[in-house]
């Protein structure tokens, strides 16, 4: 208890540090990405899901058309016209104007990029008639990035519920043979090496006939394990320098996120992906608001971003 109550002193002061050292901030430099959390429902519960995402938790509610349409005006007025929006869940595909929301973003000229499951939300006749016409019109601006946690049915299975890799294969089949933009989104185990995971993922590519290149980063994407370190060392001013690292090379330099926090009329600008509860990190309505420096007041900064280099963006 008394561990815990430490913990959350050392992290509790945006300025200063439990040291009473100077705290590192992130400023903020444009936006490459803006993203918007469709809402955290989903269709399976994942073990090791950072957002705690299920059939039952409703936390983020879903965005509609509505919502995201003066974030995107907010854009246009900062000639911010041609950047990425990422679009994450919970299961996107069950935001119910999904298609809506990726059609808008498309028309007014964005690199779109849709993180999903590809299971049963994405594969009704509605989604996909809707997916398919996006994909005539916009080709390759669309993004849609498919987390395949293994490239064994059974490690994926044991993340993400039994039956569910032949689940995703059946949607990624559907996309593959319907031409769309895929990128996938794995997970190196801590007992694997990256090479090894590459050249696995490489052989069920091949084997399925996806054109995905497994040694591009991109279009392979490989997300180490996600163990929240309990007592990480906070991040100072100094930390930089020593860690040869620039505050520019952290996700919230130039990325964002929209999230609607259920009972909240409106939804709220919050610095990146993986902080999606904490209301310490709000930083307004508007993304004009939330042009500024973000302090790393969150065990999260230190171990996944300062110290372990994490990034959700292609
Ligand atoms: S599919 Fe994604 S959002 Fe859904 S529970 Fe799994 S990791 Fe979380
Ligand atoms: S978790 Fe990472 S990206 Fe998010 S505010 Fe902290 S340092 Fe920035």
């Amino acid at each position: 208890m008394d561990e815990i109550r430490y913990s959350l002193k050392k992290f509790d002061d945006p300025r200063l540090t439990a040291k009473g050292e100077r705290r590192a901030a992130v400023p903020y430099s444009g936006t490459k990405t803006l993203w918007f959390n469709t809402g955290t429902l989903c269709n399976i519960e994942c073990t090791n899901c950072y957002i705690e995402s299920s059939p039952t938790n409703d936390r983020l509610v879903y965005l509609t058309l509505a919502d995201i349409l003066p974030y995107l005006d907010e854009l246009e007025d900062a000639g911010e016209t041609q950047i990425e929006i990422g679009f994450t869940g919970g299961e996107p595909f069950l935001a119910p104007q999904m298609i809506e929301m990726l059609e808008e973003a498309l028309v007014r000229g964005h690199n779109v990029l849709l993180l999903t499951n590809a299971m049963q939300p994405m594969m009704r006749p509605r989604v996909m008639d809707g997916l398919i016409s996006l994909r005539e019109r916009f080709n390759d601006k669309l993004t849609i990035r498919v987390s395949l946690d293994h490239f064994s049915a059974k490690v994926h299975d044991q993340e993400r519920g039994k039956q569910s890799f032949e689940i995703a294969m059946t949607g990624l089949r559907w996309l593959a043979q319907n031409q769309f933009h895929i990128t996938i989104a794995g997970r190196a185990l801590y007992n694997e090496c990256e090479e090894t995971a590459r050249s696995g993922y490489s052989a069920l590519f091949v084997s399925e006939n996806f054109s995905i290149d497994a040694n591009d980063p991109v279009s392979l994407v490989l997300f180490p394990e996600m163990l929240p370190n309990s007592d990480p060392p906070e991040i100072t001013t100094e930390c930089w320098g020593i860690l040869d690292k620039s505050p520019s090379e952290i996700m919230c330099s130039n990325q964002r996120m929209v999230v609607k926090r259920k009972g909240e009329k409106l939804p709220t600008v919050i610095p990146c992906t993986l902080l999606p509860y904490d209301q310490r990190f709000n930083m307004g309505q508007t993304l004009k608001e939330a042009r500024k420096a973000v302090p790393l007041n969150h065990s999260y900064c230190a171990t996944f971003c300062v110290l372990g280099g994490g990034s959700c963006s292609a």
